[in-house]
Parts: structure tokens; sequence; C-alpha cells
């Protein structure tokens, strides 16, 4: 959409353009009004006009080669070219004419005054414009200085190529929640009949680059209105009161236009709780107290309608969420299968793809990416085409980049020893082989031993052959198992550890820790919650909530859960030794290896 922002301009904006104008006038328009007020004449002209007595002064200015001079009865200023006349003086005197006390300014006396006047005017004129500004802005705000506690709030207009529901893919039950939204916006009257009221604020609530702002964008595309677009920590000023005004001013912005969108980004920024703590954040309190204030005092009826999204739904004020504020609450999440299909197909409009690509097998590859991972994603393979030359990009580009966006590019130049390199090969197929041998495990789909920028020196992807909303006790054991598989295979080929286990052990443990404290998956504790999630949507973490006692138990709890799936990996591996010696020595050779040619190879 294209996008129109408020023009500002500061004081000394005005102040250059009124010195620019006087000197401009005193330059050019003075002389050229002196010049046009004094008559050119030829030297004869002049010669014949004292000779007729016409001629009442004359100046002479031997530098300037000129000759100025008044007639005799209508005081006209005339100018002549001099010419070497050695009977000039001569003539002057016979007919008396003064030869002194002209000065052309004399004659002018008029331009002189215009000269004084005209930037005393500009700048009277230019102050009055300042004044009634400054007073506008006042009445639009309290604030105290010129541009401060104005909103800039970035204003879409409606126009041919806004964003519509259809670019966004996936996200149906929030497209459905706010198809309401656009009904309503295009003809209220059918709601007001009835005296039914929309809701005043609907916030979005999702990971980071579900399509927040996008569905926010979609709704004003669709019911075509102007789009007001702000983040929540554009409110926050370094002066207290400022937010507030800018708020006020915002939805000064928004009535005028209404019907229309006004879009809060990040509002957990201005919208956080009060907790009313000594030298809390004044600011953001003023802001948010206006912010309310304003929800209040706009009938439910008037069109506009407020969108904001967050990603920490709990760390809201409850009077921001309060039925009459933001009531309604579209959750917007992370895409699943088939939502990842279509974001991967709408995004893949955009660039040249070969008709081979399986989209929905890179769906299936890249499980828990957000919409904004998946676009990257089809950039990326874009770019990798460009790269390796190509007019247009393959399922194989697709697939790299993939890895790309997971794991960081491969890295070129680390050279591992012959000894780390077959540690990563017989800790990547330990992964996938524990994984394949347990029948609820997904398969694998693809393994590689080539270093990452990430950092990882090797990986095993796994695929999520559906969509997955339950995991039973069960699964998340295999996980567990799956997850220590690496480490168990370097102990019994090595017979001693390495540090690659690190991030295993990491997911390992959180795995475990949440089956004992959230999912009530352990005998002693039963269905109690020993934890609570504070921040469901960027990242999930935790904070304990039991006394110091049980906290003990559940470490140790921990300990024997992963312990026993690591005793069970560690049993797999030691009954298929052969398969683990044979696909260890066939990735180490091809360092990549497919999903298919593992399960060839196990299989045989
Ligand atoms: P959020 O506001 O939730 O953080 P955005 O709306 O800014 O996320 O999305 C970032 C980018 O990700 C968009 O510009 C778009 O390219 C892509 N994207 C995210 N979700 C979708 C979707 N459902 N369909 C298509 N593209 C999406």
């Amino acid at each position: 959409m294209n996008e129109v922002k408020t023009p500002k301009k500061p004081l000394l904006y005005y102040y250059c353009v009124a010195m620019l104008a006087v000197v401009l006038f005193n330059l050019l328009a003075m002389p050229w009004l002196m010049e046009r007020s004094i008559h050119q004449v030829d030297y004869n002209t002049f010669v014949s006009m004292v000779d007729a007595g016409q001629v009442r002064e004359a100046s002479i200015q031997e530098q300037d080669n000129l000759i100025v001079f008044i007639e005799q009865n209508s005081n006209t200023v005339y100018k002549t070219a001099m010419v070497p006349d050695e009977k000039l003086i001569q003539r002057l005197l016979d007919k008396n004419v003064s030869t002194s006390g002209i000065e052309i300014e004399e004659s002018s006396f008029f331009m002189q005054l215009l000269g004084w006047i005209a930037p005393l005017v500009i700048f009277i004129a230019i102050g009055q414009f300042m004044s009634r500004k400054m007073m506008e802005k006042m009445g639009g705000g309290n604030s105290m200085m010129f541009n401060m506690g104005k909103s800039n709030a970035k204003v879409y207009v409606k126009s041919a190529e806004g964003i519509k529901f259809s670019d966004v893919a996936g996200e149906d039950e929030a497209k459905e929640n706010l198809t309401e939204i656009v009904d309503y916006l295009h003809d209220p009257s059918k709601y007001q009949e009835i005296g039914a009221s929309m809701p005043k604020g609907i916030l979005l609530v999702g990971p980071p680059g579900t399509g927040k702002t996008m569905l926010a964008k979609a709704v004003a595309g669709e019911a075509n209105v102007p789009f007001f677009s702000m983040s929540g920590s554009e409110f926050v000023e370094m002066f207290v009161g400022m937010g507030a005004s800018k708020v006020r001013d915002l939805f000064k912005q928004a009535k005028e236009k209404s019907p229309c969108i006004v879009f809060i980004d990040e509002i957990d920024a201005i919208g956080k709780k009060r907790d009313g703590r000594l030298g809390g954040n004044d600011e953001r309190e003023q802001t948010l107290n206006q912010l309310l204030t304003e929800m209040d005092g706009f009938e439910g009826n008037n069109g506009v309608i407020i969108l904001a999204a967050t990603n920490r739904p709990e760390s809201l004020d409850p009077a921001l969420t309060r039925p009459g504020r933001f009531d309604r609450r579209v959750p917007v999440e992370l895409p699943d299968l088939k939502g990842r299909e279509e974001i991967l197909k709408v995004h893949a409009k955009k660039i040249k793809v070969s008709d081979e690509a399986d989209f929905q097998q890179v769906a299936r590859m890249a499980s828990g990416a957000s919409g904004a991972e998946l676009a990257n994603i089809v950039n990326e393979a874009a770019l990798q085409a460009v790269r390796k030359g190509r007019k247009y990009a393959t399922q194989s580009d697709l697939e790299e980049s993939i890895e790309v966006v997971i794991a960081g590019y491969q890295k070129k130049n680390a050279i591992l020893t012959d000894k780390e390199k077959w540690t990563v090969a017989y800790h990547e197929i330990g992964h996938a082989l524990v994984a394949a041998k347990q029948t609820n495990s997904a398969p694998v789909q693809k393994i590689t031993i080539i270093p990452r920028t990430s950092g990882a020196l090797g990986y095993t992807m796994q695929v999520e052959a559906d969509n997955h909303y339950l995991m039973t006790k069960e699964e998340m054991e295999n996980k567990i198992a799956t997850f220590t598989g690496g480490r168990a295979a370097e102990e019994i080929v090595f017979g001693t550890i390495s540090t690659g286990a690190a991030n295993d052990i990491e997911q390992a443990t959180k795995l475990a820790r949440a089956m004992i404290t959230r999912y009530g998956m352990s005998q002693d504790f039963g269905m109690v919650a020993m934890e609570t999630v504070t921040n469901q949507y960027l990242g999930g973490d935790t904070s304990l909530s039991c006394s110091p006692e049980t906290q003990t138990e559940i470490d140790q709890q921990v300990v024997k859960l992963v312990k026993k799936q690591h005793d069970k990996a560690a049993q797999i591996l030691k009954d298929s030794r052969e398969k683990l010696d044979e696909l260890s020595k066939f990735l180490y050779e091809k360092e990549t290896i497919t999903g298919d040619e593992f399960m060839k190879i196990l299989n045989k």
C-alpha cells in the first residue's frame, strides 16, 4: 500500500525560508525595480535634451561610465552611457545644468522604502503563519514543544496493490474471525439496525512472524479503509506526557478518517501490567491510561477499529483486555502442515520455481517454521538458484535453504580431523538409528555431517509425517531416547565421550522436565503443576512454583528419566551394532545421505 507520512517541518526550516526570501528580494528584485524606474536613452538624446534646456541636474559617474540625469519638468530619471566628449562640461554649464548632488537612490525614495519595508512584511507574515501553526498543534495535543507529542502514525491509504486476505496463507481461523470486521466496515448499518456493536479492539496474539501485521493490513485492504499503523514503542518518549499526547493525536486523526483501522504493533510495550511499584515507568503508565480513556471515549459504532498485536498476551494489563476494550482475542498460531504448504506456495509465486518442486515435502521438512521463516526459505532458494547460475529454483534449492535457515550456511573451511569426522558420523547415525528403531518416532529425512555456520557439525533432520497436536508419554520418551542416541553411539563405539552432545542434552532435559512438572507424566507427582509457562510465544520460559524439597525431587526424577532413555538408546544401538557401523561408514564417505538411502541400508 502507499505509505503517506504527515510532513513535519522544524522551526529552523521556516527561519531559513524567511532569510532566503529577504536575501533574494534584496539581491534580485530591488535592482530590477530600480532598473525599471530609470529610463535608458542614447547619448544623442541626452545631448539634444541638454541643448533644449530640458535637463535640470546631471551626475557624471566615471567609474561606471554613466551619466544619470533628471528632466526639468517631470522629474523623470534617465541614464546614458558616457561617450568621450570634450564639450560635455561646457555644454552643461551653458545650459545651467546642475552637475552635482544627484544620487540614483535619492531619485527613488519609494524604492528605498520598499527595501526596508518588504523584509519586515515578510517576517511578520511568517511569524503570523507560524504562531497559527503552533496554536493548531497546541489544540491537537498539549505538547510543549514543536514536534513532540505529535503522533507519527504511518497511514496506508487504499491502493490497488493493497494486501488482501488471499495474500495471507493458512491462518483460516484468524481470517474467519476478522471477516466479520471487514463486513462491518463495508456496511455498518446492518449491524446498527439490530443494535449490535462491533468490538472496539481486537488483539492478535501469536509467536513472531506468523503474519499478525499482514492480517491487520489485509483487514484494511479488504474493507478498503485507511490503515493507521504505529508500534507500541513509538509512544514511549523521554518526557512524561508525550506518549499520552501521541495517543490523543492518533485517535483524533483516526476519528477524522473513520471508518478506518488503527493498528498498534507490539502493544505490550505500553500495555504491560501496571505494577504500582515506586519509581515505575510513569510515562508508560500515562500512555496506557490515555489509551484506555480513548477506547472508552468513542462509541461502539463510530467506525474506528483497533487491532493490536502482541506475542506476550499474559503480560498485558487486565484493564486493557476487559470487555469494551480489547475484548476479542484472535490467536495467530504457527502454521500447520497444510498452512505451511500454502504459505510456501504464496511466496513461491514471487519467484521462478521449477514445476517439479514438491511444496508439501518442503512443508513437511520445515516443521515448526513460522510464516516469516517460510518466506525466508523461498527467498533463500531463489538466491541459491542465482548463485548456481540457474534460471529458476528447484526442489533441491528449497531443501538446502531450509537447512540454511535452520542451521546456517555450510562452513566451507571448517576442517575436521579424521577422528572428529568419524565421531560426528557415528553420533548422527546414533540419533537416526534410535529414531528409526522406535516405531513411534518420525522417519529420518536427511543426515549430514557438513559443518554449518551455526556451529552444528552435523545433524539429523527428522520429518513429521502428519500434523501432531498431541504427544503420548511413550512418544515423548522415545524422543528423549533419540536425543541421547548420539552420545550413546559415541560411548559404544569409541568408549569415550565428546562435547558434541551439548544441544541434545539440553533438549532432552527440557523435555523430561516438562513431562514431570507440566504434563503430569510422573507417578509420584501425578496431576500437579510444578511449573508455569510465562512466555508461551517467545521460547516458553517457565517458572517453578514448588517448595525447595519438591524441586530437589523433580531434579532426581528428571535425571532418572533421561538415564532410563539413555540406557534404552544404548541397548538399541548395541543390538544393531552392525547396522550402526555400516551406516556410519556410508555417511562418513558420502557426508550427506537421504532418509531413503538410510532406510534401504537399514532394511537390507
Ligand atoms: P508478525 O507481525 O506476526 O511478527 P508479519 O505479519 O510481520 O509477522 O510477517 C512477516 C512476514 O512473514 C510477512 O511479511 C510475510 O512475508 C511472511 N508471512 C508470515 N505469515 C504469513 C502468512 N500466513 N502468509 C504469507 N506470508 C506470511
